[in-house]
């Protein structure tokens, strides 16, 4: 496979090191001094940018007729347009909040669980992540995508809520919203942990990364899954094939 990586920084140089040991090969990296490149001779794009970025770089590579597997997070109330563009184009898209195959196990995890605690109302849920300084968004793309489950399956709690902040997607008058913790510590790779407590226990899941190995290696898979498909796919697609 030839690749297209759009962001050569911290994932963009991991990515490239688990796609050479793979036998693919980098053809082309934009970076903010060639920003805007064409996806010239890949047969595939890899975009980890930044939130105000990733859906120009999404832009290009359809126009292209080169699929893209985009892992930026934070970009995600464009995903209607994004769709919109993908279809006009005949083209393929895939996006994850989290490349991570056990992370995409932990999502599975979370929504089982979040379904039996829609019986068990004496529960309540809460979010804790962790990551390096570096990180621009807050909460995570993961963190939400875990709120975004937990709200489809529970019905006594409405949307979600970074400590401090203003309540996204909650009614004053309606149930309460999910709370969120952000923090934001040296080199954290990511940390993701669930904890539903009741007044008598507690059950904990956590995800915790060890290297931005495992996202790079996820985001791969998702790239040769991806080619010769059309349509926007997510990770969970990949993980029901593997
Ligand atoms: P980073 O800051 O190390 O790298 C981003 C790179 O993008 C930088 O080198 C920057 O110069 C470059 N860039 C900026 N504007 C650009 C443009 N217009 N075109 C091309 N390149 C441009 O960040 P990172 O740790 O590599 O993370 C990048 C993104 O990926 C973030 O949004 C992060 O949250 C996300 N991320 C996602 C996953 C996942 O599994 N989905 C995992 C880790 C990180």
């Amino acid at each position: 496979m030839r690749i297209a990586l759009y962001g050569y920084g911290k994932m963009g140089r991991a990515i490239e090191e688990v796609a050479t040991a793979r036998g693919h090969q980098v053809v082309l990296r934009v970076d903010r001094d060639n920003a805007g490149a064409p996806p010239t001779g890949a047969d595939v794009a890899i975009e980890f940018t930044r939130p105000d970025q990733a859906v120009d770089n999404i832009r290009v590579c359809i126009a292209h007729g080169v699929p893209v597997v985009v892992g930026t997070t934070g970009w995600y109330d464009q995903l209607g347009l994004v769709r919109d563009l993908v279809a006009h184009h005949q083209g393929a898209l895939l996006w994850a909040s989290n490349f991570s195959i056990g992370v995409n196990l932990f999502f599975r995890l979370n929504r089982q669980l979040a379904r039996l605690m829609e019986r068990q109302p004496h529960y309540a849920v809460r979010i804790d992540e962790v990551h390096h300084v570096h990180k621009r968004d807050a909460p995570s793309g993961t963190a939400i995508t875990l709120a975004r489950d937990i709200d489809l399956a529970v019905q006594r709690y409405a949307g979600w809520d970074l400590e401090g902040q203003e309540a996204v997607n909650a009614d004053p008058q309606g149930p309460p919203a999910i709370p969120v913790r952000a923090e934001r510590t040296d080199e954290v790779p990511g940390t993701h942990t669930v904890t539903w407590a009741s007044p008598d226990d507690r059950i904990v899941i956590t995800h915790e990364a060890f290297s931005r190995r495992g996202f790079a290696t996820g985001a791969v898979h998702a790239a040769e899954w991806l080619l010769g498909r059309t349509g926007v796919h997510t990770m969970d697609d990949v993980l029901s094939d593997l």
